[in-house]
């Protein structure tokens, strides 16, 4: 009853208990709060695309971007995907979400194009809600029409965590998308639990080794002969691998002895707004005539 718990309060350090359930309540408080302004978030048009650099690991030019969302909150200012997707994916408001990203991003890559600006293919990522909808082909197909974008274009990004929670069910949407003629990759590969039997099943063309392994590959040897041999896997299995946060030149030098074909990390660029790459084309534009990023 009240009294005893009071008394066990007491003697084992009220003062812990008391500043444990504030904390406690506190998170909780915030995240409900955090939950209540992402729903006005979409609204009120508070989500920016940021768009980071992949290039050719042999020639160093540009072959794709990658949207990454951020949320411009009007008071705590640029919020990382981290601390509001988890909460999109629960309550669903990902949807939503998800599909404004889709459609902001190949908006973004046709309106980038008409000005001139050369870039091959947007990499968009994939929530597990959104894998999981029944929605998710014609969507994405009503979105590349929306934008007239051809087969090729588009790249959807799914963690290997993701499509290995229901192998049988990702396999089966991929083959839709893969035949709507988008790229697809599998994101952070070697951080989640891959079924080989499983990954030669999905019909995927990239894999992206996780910045985990790229960021000690000089020093620690475990991390290097799992980078060495993702990378064999990959290519004989006729995949293409992404490198990401390549911060170093020595992460560099590894990765493309290694024949890694891609390479994406704040080396080449960090994730910038969309102004910035259009200035940033302008101005390499006014210097050559066939300016290459
Ligand atoms: P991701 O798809 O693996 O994206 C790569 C993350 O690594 C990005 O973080 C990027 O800014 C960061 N990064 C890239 N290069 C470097 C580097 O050299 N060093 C370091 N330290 N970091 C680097 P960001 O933008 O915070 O995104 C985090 C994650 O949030 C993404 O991981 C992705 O899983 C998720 N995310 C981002 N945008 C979206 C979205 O539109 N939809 C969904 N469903 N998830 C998204
Ligand atoms: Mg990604
Ligand atoms: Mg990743
Ligand atoms: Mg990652």
């Amino acid at each position: 009853n009240a009294d005893t718990a009071m008394y066990h309060a007491k003697e084992q350090g009220r003062n812990n208990v008391q500043f444990f359930t504030a904390a406690m309540n506190a998170a909780a408080a915030e995240r409900m709060t955090l939950e209540t302004e992402l729903r006005t978030a979409l609204d009120e048009q508070q989500f920016v695309l940021h768009y980071q650099p992949q290039v050719e690991t042999q020639s160093q030019q540009l072959c794709a971007v990658e949207a990454l969302i951020r949320w411009q909150h009007p008071t705590r200012g640029l919020v990382p995907p981290m601390r509001f997707i988890p909460i999109a994916e629960e309550t669903g408001m990902i949807e939503a979400i998800g599909a404004w990203v889709l459609d902001e991003a190949c908006r973004q890559l046709a309106e980038w194009r008409q000005a001139g600006m050369r870039v091959s293919r947007m990499a968009v990522n994939l929530s597990a809600c959104q894998l999981r909808s029944p929605n998710l082909i014609a969507q994405v197909q009503a979105t590349l029409k929306r934008h007239r974008l051809d087969r090729g274009d588009l790249e959807l990004e799914i963690t290997e965590t993701t499509a290995m929670a229901n192998p049988e069910h990702a396999i089966a949407q991929l083959h839709g998308l893969r035949e709507s003629g988008v790229l697809l990759a599998i994101d952070d590969f070697g951080t989640g639990y891959s079924s080989l039997a499983y990954l030669k099943r999905l019909p995927i063309q990239t894999l992206k080794l996780d910045r985990s392994f790229v960021r000690d590959i000089e020093t620690d040897p475990n991390d290097a002969a799992i980078s060495a041999a993702t990378l064999a896997l990959a290519h004989s299995m006729g995949l293409k691998v992404v490198a990401e946060g390549v911060e170093t030149e020595g992460q560099r030098h590894f990765l493309a002895t290694h024949r890694c074909d891609v390479l994406q990390g704040y080396m080449f660029g960090k994730p910038e707004p969309a102004e910035i790459w259009l200035a940033r084309w302008q101005a390499a534009a006014a210097q050559t005539s066939d300016p290459i990023l």
